[in-house]
């Protein structure tokens, strides 16, 4: 049995960077903490450990913390340093004002994927009870929003189908639109390792990524496609598996919905749909796309249908936000789900379809229904029996439509009828394409209330600020990207009195809506009463076991499930679905000639707020733009050059890195850094189905300039 919480010296926690969810020992002195430790029974990380996690804790101290309340009544006012009383009573009677005034509607809530689940139920718990409708949304929409409708689409919820650990079962690894080694670096070491044993690995993406040529592992295929053509490249790997007779028959027949199938075998077997058509919109040769899709089906780049009549492989799929964030990002997850239905690979160690979740509760926060047509366990609004038991547990009455999602609150502010906001725990000005957009809509709003640890670029905008805490300050739990459920532990008092979910707690009251609840085990106890898939899971079980994974109930084992869809789908059939190719808006033209993409490196983590804070910014100190030689020698850039990157959204100005990372006609930069600007170029371009904004495809003009 795991002891949480009762050691002086030693305490079990989570890391609060990404979606790996990697268990740490907090070794304190007093109430300092000294060293983080990875745990070796932590079942994601099983001992292991990245830069981030291990070293890049000391911002929870750092001096740029807000430990008081503040107050303005208009962004152009000094902050004013308040009680917490005062701060509360003022965003409260500010909401009510507004919603007097202009309706129910006129304001919402956001939350982070960085808050414990017990933090994003609250928060939409007061969205829609307290406020009374449904507009709240999580920095999910921003990144993963397309997994959970590709993924409910076709499977019927939106979850990683595997743990971590199956990848040692697996025979052929495609990574598409994801760069484990510095997203997900203790899973990167896992999927090397694999890799090292044998494992095939196929990268598709627009970049050399380390998993393409590093020691002693080479990727059989990189399909290094334009931006914007995941779905191009995806449909022509199925077209190549069904016309060269090397899909599962009768995996497909036993598990798999038979009209959707049917019509999507006519999609697919078109022309149009083949590698030889596609090659011309994704830049890939054809018989590359064939190989690679060869190699997922048979375990052979050369296989036919002979070679998997005896024996097919374990392939599994793992994708990023290089799949989610274009404007076919939903398109692209169903095409991935395809692949797998049509090869039989789900349902068992070593396959899947595994989306690598970027931020370390992104899981969570979807799972804890902070969108805005999903209550907690994505059942939807308009379900009247789901309603009906949150209206007898909150003792209110639900709006049964959809609320605004992250982007149309922006639009109805600057239309004038959205005018206060809760935002807890995310910078949208930093984070959310379109900078100049995100700066208009708060502008135009009457009370926007930040929670966070920093003065972040959001609060810039805001009239109330409200101290937040560090995941060292408070109890809960994080979903990992395995859906394993993990214990939070504090292990030192929040710097400004309250850990976040007795802030949310505190402005629930002010608005009239009851909250009490004398620690986050009875939150969770509250989610797991409301929602079957949790219905098992409760802190004592979490630190018995040391984690679950959801679904965990009666039907389940005792720590919940690790593969999911193993006899049938959680719809029951899978489904098929179409997934024609729709190329994105966003073209290049003689003025904006190159495209421009974005992405993460090691050292540091998404806007930076924590790791610019901590000594892992000395490896990593600035923004650069990656540009291929042949690009910079056409533009007079040598490297280390300073260039303005224009697009038709903004400018910024960057150092070049010039590499052959990249291919001609791409360029690329991280985005830690606010004085670099990545998002004031990127567009207002997103996703058909769930307005994920489409960060990795925007055309640009490059040039040099003098040093700014
Ligand atoms: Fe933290 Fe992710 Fe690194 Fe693990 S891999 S230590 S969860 S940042």
């Amino acid at each position: 049995i795991i002891q949480f919480g009762q050691s002086e010296h030693s305490v079990i926690t989570t890391c609060a960077y990404c979606g790996v969810g990697c268990g740490f020992k907090a070794e304190m002195k007093g109430s300092q903490v000294v060293r983080m430790v990875p745990w070796k029974d932590g079942k994601a990380n099983e001992g292991h450990s990245c830069v981030k996690g291990r070293f890049a804790w000391g911002y929870a101290t750092h001096k740029d913390r807000i430990t008081k309340p503040m107050i303005r009544a208009k962004i152009t006012d000094p902050w004013r340093e308040v009680s917490w009383d005062e701060a509360i009573g003022y965003a409260a009677s500010e909401f009510k004002r507004i919603q007097a005034k202009h309706g129910r509607e006129s304001v919402g809530g956001i939350t982070s994927s960085r808050c414990t689940n017990e933090e994003t139920y609250l928060v939409q718990k007061l969205v829609r009870a307290a406020f009374g409708n449904n507009n709240v949304d999580t920095c999910a929409r921003v990144c993963h929003s397309p997994t959970g409708y590709g993924l409910g689409q076709a499977y019927g919820t939106s979850a990683g189908t595997q743990t971590f650990k199956s990848i040692e079962k697996s025979d052929v690894v495609l990574v598409i639109g994801a760069n484990p080694t510095d997203a997900h670096p203790v899973f990167g070491s896992r999927m090397k390792k694999r890799l090292r044993q044998g494992a095939s690995l196929i990268v598709i993406d627009p970049r050399v990524i380390d998993l393409v040529k590093s020691p002693h592992i080479r990727a059989e295929h990189h399909l290094q496609l334009r931006p914007g053509t995941n779905v191009a490249v995806l449909t022509a790997m199925a077209h190549t598996i069904v016309t060269e007779g090397l899909w599962d028959e009768a995996y497909v027949a036993a598990r798999c919905d038979a009209q959707s199938f049917s019509e999507w075998l006519e999609f697919v077997r078109q022309p149009e749909s083949s590698p030889e058509a596609m090659e011309s919109v994704c830049g890939v040769p054809a018989a590359t796309i064939r190989a690679a899709a060869r190699l997922y089906s048979t375990g052979k780049s050369e296989g036919t249908a002979a070679d998997v009549a005896t024996h097919r492989p374990n392939s599994a799929i793992y994708y990023g936000l290089g799949v989610t964030e274009h404007a076919q990002g939903a398109t692209s997850v169903m095409a991935i789900a395809n692949l797998a239905m049509l090869t039989g690979n789900i349902g068992r160690e070593g396959v899947g379809v595994n989306p690598l979740r970027g931020q370390n509760n992104v899981q969570g926060s979807c799972d804890m229904g902070s969108f805005p047509h999903e209550l907690p366990g994505y059942r939807h609004i308009s379900d009247s029996t789901a309603r009906a038991e949150f209206e007898a547990a909150w003792g209110v009455t639900l709006d049964p439509e959809p609320g605004l999602r992250l982007p149309n609150m922006f639009d109805a502010a600057v239309s004038g009828s959205f005018l206060g906001l809760y935002c807890e725990g995310e910078d949208i000005v930093q984070s959310d394409p379109d900078t100049q957009h995100v700066a208009e809509a708060l502008m135009a709003m009457e009370c926007i209330v930040v929670q966070d640890i920093f003065l972040n670029e959001t609060a810039k905008y805001a009239h109330v600020f409200l101290p937040g805490s560090s995941f060292l300050e408070k109890d809960g739990t994080f979903t990992n990207a395995e859906r394993r459920i993990s214990r939070v532990t504090r292990v030192m008092p929040p710097l400004a009195g309250y850990a976040d979910w007795e802030v949310t707690v505190k402005l629930a009251n002010a608005l009239g809506l009851p909250m009490n609840y004398a620690h986050p085990s009875e939150i969770m106890d509250e989610i797991a009463a409301l929602t079957p898939t949790f219905r098992g899971v409760s802190f004592e079980r979490i630190e018995r076991l040391g984690s679950v994974q959801w679904p965990c109930n009666d039907d389940t084992p005792e720590a919940g499930v690790d593969t999911m869809h193993v006899d049938r789908f959680v719809r029951g059939k899978g489904r098929f679905l179409i997934t024609k190719y729709v190329p994105t808006d966003e073209k290049v033209t003689r003025k904006y000639p190159l495209l421009f993409t974005t992405g993460r490196i090691l050292s540091q983590y998404n806007v930076g707020a924590q790791t610019r804070r901590t000594e892992n910014n000395a490896w990593h100190a600035e923004d650069r733009l990656e540009i291929h030689p042949v690009d910079a020698e056409d533009r007079g850039i040598v490297d280390g050059d300073w260039v303005g990157i224009e697009s038709r959204a903004g400018s910024t100005v960057l150092r070049a890195l010039v590499t052959e990372r990249m291919q001609p006609g791409v360029v690329y930069t991280t985005f830690h850094f606010p004085e670099s600007g990545a998002n004031v170029i990127t567009t207002d371009s997103s996703d058909w189905a769930t307005n994920c904004p489409e960060y990795k495809v925007t055309a640009v003009q490059v040039m040099p300039v003098t040093q700014p």
